[in-house]
């Protein structure tokens, strides 16, 4: 249960949770007796913060059947995975990086066209087939079209670098989850391998029956539905 230290935060006062044990009852296992608590609270009472308190056996629990749940859709369909933690991260999805690189590769073959357009151009104007006047206004017309395309070009260029770090991060973290799919029990590891962080909110009262809400950030792409 020691692994769980430094991972575990209060959301209300940013502190890291506290591990202490339960002596009341011996008897109980030790991941029963084993409990985190805020820090603020723990050192500082009731006034500064609540107390966030939970067993590490139901934090162990949370944790593992939340990495369960992701590593069976990941072993399922990998690629549907990677595209739904894309979106989880707010990256318009692998679809949209697909969608810049098609509008790259239209930019740049219109400018290839452009470049062919301005050829015939000059050809049509040495053979004395096209004006001066004409031949000067067309071709900066061309060259109007190209500047314009090739300053979208930079911005989309940009835009994909940025898409592809985030698809990477997400390739990452589901190789690492699919290493972890057939686990029997968390490790340090594990834990090491996927976990960024976990917050651990304080316990409400829902319909009599006490809820305790766990937002887990995971390595590499944070929050994950
Ligand atoms: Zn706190």
């Amino acid at each position: 249960m020691e692994f769980f230290r430094g991972l575990l935060k209060c959301p209300d006062c940013g502190q890291t949770l506290l591990i202490h044990t339960d002596n009341r009852n011996p008897d109980r296992e030790l991941l029963d007796k084993t409990y985190y608590q805020c820090t603020t609270y723990r050192k500082k009472g009731a006034n500064f913060c609540t107390a966030h308190r939970i067993s590490a056996r139901d934090i162990e629990n949370a944790v593992k059947s939340d990495i369960g749940r992701h590593a069976i859709k990941a072993m399922k369909d990998k690629e549907k995975f990677i595209k739904n933690v894309l979106h989880s991260m707010n990256e318009s999805s692998a679809e949209r990086s697909d969608k810049i690189r098609s509008e790259i590769e239209k930019l740049k073959s219109r400018n290839d066209e452009l470049d062919q357009m301005y050829i015939k151009l000059y050809e049509d104007y040495s053979g004395n087939i096209l004006s001066e006047k004409k031949f000067t206004m067309l071709s900066s017309h061309y060259e109007k079209e190209q500047k314009q395309n090739e300053a979208r070009l930079e911005e989309l260029e940009q835009q994909y670098r940025e898409k592809s770090a985030a698809v990477t991060n997400a390739e990452q973290f589901t190789e690492n989850l699919m290493q972890c799919a057939d686990m029997k029990k968390l490790t340090a590891t594990i834990l090491n391998m996927l976990i960024e962080k976990i917050e651990v909110h304080n316990p409400v009262m829902v319909n009599g029956a006490k809820e305790q809400k766990l937002t887990i950030y995971y390595k590499f792409v944070g929050q994950i539905d």
